[in-house]
């Protein structure tokens, strides 16, 4: 049986590979807080050039947040019409600014910045439409808050590994593995960065690419012969 110590001692050297593999990064983030708010919301599903043009036609049509928060509904779906699912983030983002100017006087979240991390994630998952991955996002990239985000490829990855079980979820997986990990958002930035690039590049969904892994010796699912059922991958009998 797997002990506490024997999975951070896994995590860390995971990190630690990962580390050298890809080099260590300074801690970067979109230079505007409210640009990554409503910009996370946008890339829900969508390529990273669709979310880039969805946000520039939205600020060219809308340039104040209030005028965004007013906007007839159908403007607001065509502007952002290059996301996916423009019908349920339109409202979502309406709803949110709303929110964000009835509670605050202002659309503007650099108040963030000046609260525990504790209270900063209450607040910002109190907002309508905002789960833990967006605002660990914002919290780490844009205020530098020790979270750390479990997109898809940060899930897949750490349960392909074995550094959580074959059925944690992905908002379970962000406490677990934020236990194992020092609180420096320096460590986390890289962490989050690091599984996200090999989830891209090498530990892909449908076809890893093992032969050039530098896990694959620590790899359960390597070892089961990419057979074992996990939550976060599809079966392999139903390509
Ligand atoms: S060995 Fe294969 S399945 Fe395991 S982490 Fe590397 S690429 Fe992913």
């Amino acid at each position: 049986m797997t002990s506490q110590s024997d999975e951070t001692t896994k995590t860390l050297d995971a990190h630690q590979r990962l580390n050298e593999f890809y080099g260590v990064q300074a801690i970067y983030g979109r230079a505007d807080p409210m640009h990554e708010l409503v910009g996370t919301i946008l890339s829900h599903r969508t390529t990273h050039h669709n979310e880039v043009v969805a946000y520039r036609t939205l600020r060219e049509r809308f340039p104040s947040w209030e005028s965004v928060r007013d906007a007839p509904l159908p403007d607001l779906i065509d502007a952002i019409k290059t996301a996916n699912y423009p019908e349920v983030k339109a409202p979502y983002i309406q709803n949110l600014l709303a929110h964000l100017i009835r509670e605050t006087g202002v659309a503007n979240i650099d108040f963030l910045r000046d609260l525990s991390t504790d209270e900063a994630m209450k607040w910002l998952t109190d907002l309508p439409g905002i789960g833990l991955k967006t605002a660990t996002l914002l919290l780490l990239f844009n205020f530098q808050k020790p979270v750390l985000p479990v997109d898809t490829h940060v899930h897949r990855v750490t349960q392909r590994l074995g550094l959580i079980g074959p059925k944690v979820s992905a908002e379970k997986a962000h406490t677990l593995l934020l236990e194992r990990l020092p609180a420096d958002p320096l460590v986390l930035f890289n962490f989050h960065k690091h599984f996200y690039w090999h989830g891209q590049r090498v530990c892909t969904w449908y076809n890893p690419r093992c032969g050039e892994c530098v896990l694959r010796d620590q790899c359960v699912y390597f070892q089961s012969g990419l057979t074992l059922a996990l939550s976060s991958t599809p079966s392999r009998k139903n390509k």
